[in-house]
């Protein structure tokens, strides 16, 4: 079914990173006409938004679809992925493609359009992810951010899975992008700190899922975090931390910003949700993930960077590996493939415990989700905002609603869930995508395919993103 020539949302409370308005809203065609008092105007379809949240889709730059890694390869795919994305909330995600070895970084990209052929239902965009910084790949690095994918990403870990790039090919990779008007994304933890204590802890038997924390201390992130922090001062090159996870890097953030060094972080939804608390559990391996779940003060800590802008925006980092894939780190913590299904619950979650428990402003709540995200990966004004003329992708949200989260009432393709039991309120009602509406209620109307390939383009100058967050009414 094709979208109605125009839809008119009435009455809702319109939510953006400045403001909240009751106001109507109008789409044509794929597009938002008009957001104001439009009482008089008709429309083919109507929809009474009266006590409803009306936020722009949410967007979620950080997630592992087909992720092959530790063994195994995660379940989501364009389709489970973008599907469990929609009922999320969420109508705009990127996607990390790995280099495999000898392949091209253009590859990256091509593999993603394939993978995405025929399945994605909301729009999808490409992390190329360097793993073999090759001369030739360096050269093809204007070459992907040409083709709408101008954030690149390299692993600061993981020698042994064949993603770790040392510093100075960073640096290198870092001048590249800074030249063709890109940016690096890092997972930062530094990799001598983790290997010397996973097989410390090895040799001493302890195997069990706690251990996977404590061999990955804050240190280990900080430590790398410090040496990026150099080398983007050096190089004068754009860097984003991802699932950024201790109280010290939000501070060494915040400085080097001060400083005029281009640098942003994220942290993750299970960072502001959990601690490592539950790695003790008899199902512990289902909070395995890296960095990982660190103490109730770095938790505090986290939502005290959300606070004072230390901390831009909040992803997923959806990772959704089977139960079975968990299990072979049941005996062993460092066989268990790391990640947490995550692409659904992100907005759910930020509201619950963040909106209704006044730790976040509506405004905030929406830069943190939807607004920071479109301007940080180049989206914006198409995604990210209601305003006329960008894209309609809108959520329509019942702030009232209460209901427990668990695997069976969310809808993503993990055959268990770390959210298992936590008492949510308010929930998605409707979500369009393009001025289509694809989630009502409990139903998706999403055609298979619908989705599309987001080209994006990063700001010049420092980033556009830079201001402070808006303070708690
Ligand atoms: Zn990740």
């Amino acid at each position: 079914m094709k979208a109605p020539k125009t839809t008119l949302i009435r009455g809702g409370k319109v939510v953006t990173g400045e403001s909240v308005l009751k106001q109507d809203l109008l789409i044509r065609g794929e597009i938002i006409a008009e957001s104001n008092d439009l009482s008089g105007c008709r429309a083919d379809l109507e929809i009474d938004a009266e006590g409803l949240l009306v936020f722009p889709g949410a967007i979620d730059t950080h997630v592992h679809f087909n992720d092959e890694f530790m063994g195994t390869k995660s379940v989501h795919d364009f389709f489970t992925g973008t599907r469990a994305a929609a009922y999320g909330g969420v109508t705009s995600i990127i996607d990390f493609s790995n280099q495999a070895p000898k392949e091209s970084l253009l590859s990256t990209i091509k593999n993603k359009e394939e993978e995405a052929l025929g399945k994605a239902l909301v729009d999808w965009g490409v992390h190329p992810v360097i793993t073999q910084p090759y001369p030739e790949t360096l050269k093809e690095i204007p070459l992907v951010v040409e083709k709408g994918a101008p954030t690149i990403k390299c692993y600061m870990t993981y020698r042994e899975e064949g993603l770790m790039i040392e510093d100075d090919d960073l640096a290198s990779i870092l001048k590249q992008l800074k030249k063709a008007g890109g940016m690096l994304m890092l997972h930062a933890e530094d990799n001598n700190i983790i290997e010397s204590n996973v097989s410390e802890m090895l040799r001493s038997g302890k195997t069990s899922p706690i251990y996977h924390a404590r061999s990955r201390p804050p240190e280990a992130e900080n430590k790398a975090i410090r040496r990026l922090l150099r080398t983007a001062e050096k190089t004068g090159g754009r860097i984003f931390i991802v699932h950024m996870a201790t109280e010290d890097g939000v501070k060494m953030i915040a400085a080097a910003r001060d400083k005029g060094i281009d640098v942003l972080a994220e942290t993750c939804t299970h960072y502001l949700i959990f601690t490592d608390k539950m790695l003790e559990r008899e199902d512990g391996i289902k909070w395995i993930c890296s960095p990982p779940l660190r103490s109730n003060s770095v938790r505090d800590a986290l939502w005290e960077g959300i606070h004072n802008g230390g901390i831009s925006m909040v992803s997923s980092d959806d990772a959704a590996y089977s139960w079975d894939a968990k299990l072979l780190g049941a005996k062993r913590f460092d066989k268990c493939p790391n990640g947490i299904p995550g692409i659904e619950p992100r907005l759910n979650l930020l509201y619950s415990e963040g909106v209704s428990k006044g730790k976040l402003s509506l405004p905030r709540f929406v830069e943190l989700i939807a607004v920071a995200p479109a301007e940080i990966f180049g989206m914006a004004p198409k995604k990210g905002t209601l305003s006329p003329g960008s894209d309609a992708d809108i959520v329509l949200f019942d702030p009232l609603k209460k209901w427990t989260m668990n695997c069976n009432s969310l809808h993503m393709a993990a055959d268990w869930s770390a959210y298992e039991g936590i008492k949510i309120t308010g929930k998605i009602k409707k979500v369009f995508s393009r001025g289509e509406l694809i989630i009502d209620g409990e139903k998706c109307l999403a055609e298979k395919g619908r989705g599309r390939y987001i080209y994006r383009k990063l700001k010049k100058g420092t980033f556009p993103f830079n201001r402070k967050a808006v303070p708690l009414k």
